[in-house]
């Protein structure tokens, strides 16, 4: 078993930028599990699946090959043989995520996977249920948080940096949106670990955050 540090919370909170830059200064490989759920939304939309139709779900399931490979370091994604790294980064892919990921067959085959995953190696994974459910058993676990509004910003900015179209009421309608489909779904809903330290980045810039983690790190090696 390598040393696994866990990191959940809500979207927008800058996990993934700390959690790699975490991984980075460690020596670590990055585990971005959003991806994942985010490559099995693109397929599904892309083949129309109703994610009600349990059986129709279940044998894509079955079937889709989700891989994740390291080019100097950035994590890629393939879907079926194909790169989506980029395409599984819109607003329509979160929210598909979001859908897909409250399905249990969706969780069950994604969760052995990154249980897989973290078997090997020393890892920094990050998403909303690694703490609780798929490394129960983690080394550090850390609950990434900031404000509604913080988030919304943050994603506003991302969004623009991308040339995408956005509106700030609507980019913080939809953080919240998401924060209550994460947090109310029946299965593995987010929420902190009881044994998760809380990081607030409302106030933090990406080096602090990623610096907290770390010193969290240090005392449990
Ligand atoms: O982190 P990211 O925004 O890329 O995640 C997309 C969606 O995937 C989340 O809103 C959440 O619904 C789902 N997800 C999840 N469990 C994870 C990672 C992501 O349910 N471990």
């Amino acid at each position: 078993m390598g040393f696994n540090i866990a990191i959940d919370g809500p979207a927008g909170a800058g996990k993934s930028t700390i959690a790699r830059q975490v991984a980075k200064k460690l020596n670590f490989i990055y585990i971005d599990t959003g991806a994942m759920y985010r490559a099995m939304g693109v397929y599904f939309t892309r083949n129309q699946t109703d994610l009600a139709d349990e059986e129709a779900v279940k044998k894509v399931c079955d079937t889709v090959e989700i891989k994740l490979t390291y080019e100097q370091g950035v994590q890629l994604i393939w879907l079926n043989g194909e790169n989506v790294s980029e395409v599984i980064r819109t607003k329509e892919a979160g929210n598909m995520a979001s859908a897909c990921a409250a399905v249990p067959v969706v969780r069950e085959k994604l969760v052995e996977l990154q249980k897989k995953l973290a078997q090997t190696s020393d890892i920094v994974m990050d998403g909303r249920d690694i703490g609780t459910v798929v490394l129960p058993e983690a080394d550090v676990k850390v609950y990434l948080t900031a404000s509604v509004d913080v988030r919304a910003e943050r994603r506003f900015k991302e969004y623009q940096e991308k040339g995408l179209t956005a509106v700030l009421e609507d980019v913080k309608k939809e953080v919240a949106q998401r924060d209550y489909n994460d947090m109310h779904r029946a299965v593995s809903p987010l929420c902190q670990a009881e044994d998760a330290v809380l990081v607030d980045t409302s106030d933090m810039n990406i080096d602090q955050a990623a610096d907290a983690i770390l010193k969290l790190v240090n005392t449990c090696r």
